[in-house]
């Protein structure tokens, strides 16, 4: 059971597989290049508050401002992954399409392009879902 975590830029160059997105806020370019979205995979309102701080932090310079923001964000979503981990599990991770709601299958790709180059937090959801059964392949330049 694989999974692709993927910016939607590199997806988008894939034909024939699902795509979903991941996004806090996708825009129309995301959301019409994808089937719908994994609401566990997505920040929740808490989560998000903390993602506009960090993407703000790193707008002003991340090297220089720090990353307060990104490591309060990386360990609200990951500490709400680690509780949830059931939920990210093969036949049980869902999808919300247009439809309704659906499995993720084998060979889905799971989109972001929150604006965080490395610290999109796709890259935290790796481990996540490699722990809850599913083989899963990043785009992270260090194969993370
Ligand atoms: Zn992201």
């Amino acid at each position: 059971m694989a999974l692709h975590l993927f910016s939607h830029a590199r997806a988008s160059h894939i034909f024939g597989a699902r795509v979903f997105t991941i996004m806090a806020h996708p825009r129309s370019f995301e959301r019409e290049h994808s089937l719908g979205t994994i609401p566990a995979l997505q920040p929740t309102g808490a989560e998000r508050r903390l993602l506009d701080a960090a993407l703000t932090e790193r707008s002003r310079g991340a090297l220089f401002a720090g990353r307060n923001n990104t490591d309060q964000y990386e360990r609200a979503i990951t500490g709400r992954w680690e509780k949830e981990l059931d939920t990210l599990r093969p036949g049980t991770l869902r999808a919300c399409t247009r439809t309704g709601f659906e499995l993720v299958r084998d060979g889905d790709y799971l989109c972001c392009a929150c604006g965080a180059g490395q610290e999109c937090h796709r890259y935290w959801a790796a481990p996540f879902l490699r722990q809850a059964g599913w083989t899963v392949t990043t785009d992270h330049p260090m194969g993370k």
